[in-house]
C-alpha cells in the first residue's frame, strides 16, 4: 500500500487532541530533544531530512531558514494556517486531530530559529479549529511548553494565535503579514525576503502547518529516516486532499516520488461507478489539469513538473466525463476575481475580463473571436502580476483550453452548455 503514518500515525487515538492524549503517543519528546541537542542540530536534521515547504511553493525548509542573518534579533516566526486553495483541507484536518502536533512543530523550529515570538495565523472561516487551537496553546502555556521559560530552561517563546478575515491572498507570506500587523493584507515587493525584512521589519520565517508538523518526527527519528520514505528528489510522505468524483473523498499521506496519482485516486475508492476518468487539478485550483495519460506519474516535483503543472497545495480533485471543463474553468476564474487583492492592474482587470468572457462562452453565447482572445487576456497577466495570485489565475483555464479545445470551441455560439446539454439528452 502506498499509505504511510507519519502526520497520521497517531490520528484517533484516545484523547489526542488534548495534551495528555498527546503525550501518551510520544507527544513533545521532539522538543525536549531538540531542547537537549542544540538548534544547529535541530536545524542539520531539517536538512537531512529534504523537507520542503508543504504550502504550495514547495521551497527546502532548511534553505529557508539559512537566509535569516547572523545575530539581527529580534526575529519571528509565522505559522501559516490560511488554508485557501480550492480543494485543499489537509491543515484543517491537521489542526483538528493533533492541534498540539503543530504547536510542538512550531516550538521545534521557533528554537531551532532562536525565535522569542511565534505567531499562527488561521482562516478566518476556520473558527472551530481555532478554538481547539487556543484551547491547546492554553495547555501548552499551562505546561511550560510555551512562554518564558520552555520546560524549565533558559530559552522562552511567546505563542500568538492569530485569525484572519477570510482572504485568500493572505495566504500569501506577505499578505500575511501585513495582516498581521493589522494593516489591510496585500503582498509586499520582494526583495527584501521575509527573512531579511519581514514582520515589524524584522526577520521573519513563515511556514506552512504540514510543514511543521512533521519536525516533531524528523527530530525523534532523524532526517535521515524521514527522507527514507521518499525518494531524493521528493524526500518523505505528504498528506494530499483528494475531492471531486471519487467515491471516498479524504486526506491520505502517502510516501512522496513512489505513489502514483492512479494509486492516490484508488485511495479514495477510485471514480465513481458508472463513470470514468477524464482531467485531475494536481495541485488545487491554481494549478494546471491533468489527464488520463498522466496517471501513472509519481507524486513527484520533478515528474509533475516535466509534465507541465505542480503538486501545489498537495489538493487532488478528480473529475469524471460529466465535468464541462468550461464550467470548472468559469468557476475557478470567479474565485480569483473575487479573491484579487486590486493591487496590480493585470490581475485586477485580467480576471474581470477572463470571467466575463468564461460566463458568456459556459452561456453558449460567446463567438469564436470572442474566444480567441484568451489566450492574448492571459498571457497579459501571466508573468506579469505583482504576486502569483494573478499568473496562477491563467493556469487552470490556458491549461484545459490547450488539452481540451473542442471542448471550449463548441461551446461558442451553442446557445447552452453542449456539455450539460448532451448530458441531460442522454439521461
Ligand atoms: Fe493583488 Fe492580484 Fe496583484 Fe496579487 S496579482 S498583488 S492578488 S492584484
Amino acid at each position: 500500500m502506498p499509505e504511510v503514518k507519519v502526520l497520521t500515525r497517531h490520528f484517533g487515538a484516545p484523547g489526542v487532541t488534548g495534551l495528555e492524549g498527546y503525550r501518551r503517543v510520544g507527544g513533545y519528546r521532539g522538543l525536549e530533544k531538540a531542547l537537549r541537542v542544540g538548534p544547529e542540530a535541530v536545524a542539520a536534521e531539517v536538512k537531512a531530512s529534504g523537507l520542503r515547504g508543504r504550502g504550495g511553493a514547495a521551497f527546502p525548509t532548511a534553505t529557508k531558514w539559512s537566509f535569516l542573518p547572523q545575530g539581527v534579533f529580534p526575529r519571528y516566526l509565522c505559522v501559516n494556517a490560511d488554508e485557501s486553495e480550492p480543494g485543499c483541507f489537509k491543515d484543517r484536518v491537521l489542526l483538528e486531530e493533533m492541534p498540539h502536533q503543530l504547536i510542538e512543530g512550531a516550538m521545534i523550529a521557533a528554537f531551532a530559529l532562536q525565535v522569542s515570538h511565534a505567531f499562527i495565523y488561521i482562516r478566518g472561516e476556520y473558527r472551530r479549529q481555532r478554538e481547539l487551537l487556543e484551547r491547546a496553546v492554553r495547555e501548552a502555556y499551562s505546561a511550560h511548553l510555551c512562554g518564558p521559560s520552555v520546560l524549565g530552561g533558559e530559552w522562552g517563546c511567546e505563542l500568538i494565535v492569530h485569525g484572519g478575515a477570510g482572504a485568500y491572498i493572505c495566504g500569501e507570506e506577505t499578505a500575511l503579514l501585513d495582516s498581521l500587523e493589522g494593516r489591510r493584507g496585500q503582498p509586499r515587493l520582494k526583495p527584501p525576503f521575509p527573512a531579511v525584512k519581514g514582520l515589524y521589519g524584522q526577520p521573519t520565517v513563515v511556514n506552512n502547518v504540514e510543514t511543521l508538523s512533521n519536525l516533531p518526527y524528523i527530530v525523534v527519528e532523524g532526517g535521515a529516516a524521514y527522507a527514507a520514505l521518499g525518494t531524493e528528489g521528493s524526500p518523505g510522505s505528504r498528506l494530499f486532499c483528494v475531492s471531486g468524483h471519487v467515491q471516498s473523498p479524504g486526506t491520505f499521506e502517502v510516501a512522496m516520488g513512489k505513489t502514483t496519482f492512479r494509486e492516490l485516486i484508488e485511495l479514495a475508492g477510485g471514480v465513481r461507478p458508472g463513470h470514468h476518468f477524464k482531467a485531475m487539478q494536481p495541485g488545487g485550483g491554481s494549478m494546471q489539469i491533468l489527464g488520463p495519460q498522466h496517471l501513472d506519474l509519481a507524486l513527484d516535483f520533478k515528474a509533475v513538473s516535466d509534465a507541465g503543472s505542480s503538486l501545489g497545495a498537495g489538493a487532488l480533485v478528480v473529475m469524471d466525463e460529466t465535468t464541462c471543463l468550461v464550467d470548472v474553468s468559469m468557476r475557478l476564474v470567479d474565485f480569483y476575481r473575487h479573491e484579487s487583492c486590486g493591487k496590480c492592474v493585470p490581475c485586477r482587470e485580467g480576471t474581470y475580463f477572463e470571467s466575463e468572457l468564461m460566463h458568456r462562452l459556459e452561456a453558449g453565447l460567446a463567438t469564436e473571436a470572442e474566444l480567441g482572445t484568451l489566450p492574448d487576456v492571459c498571457r497579459a497577466m501571466d508573468g506579469r502580476c505583482f504576486c502569483p495570485l494573478g499568473d496562477t489565475a491563467t493556469w487552470f483555464v490556458m491549461s484545459a483550453y490547450r488539452m481540451f479545445p473542442e471542448e471550449f470551441h463548441s461551446h461558442c455560439g451553442a446557445g447552452a452548455c453542449p456539455v450539460r446539454s448532451a448530458l441531460g439528452a442522454a439521461a
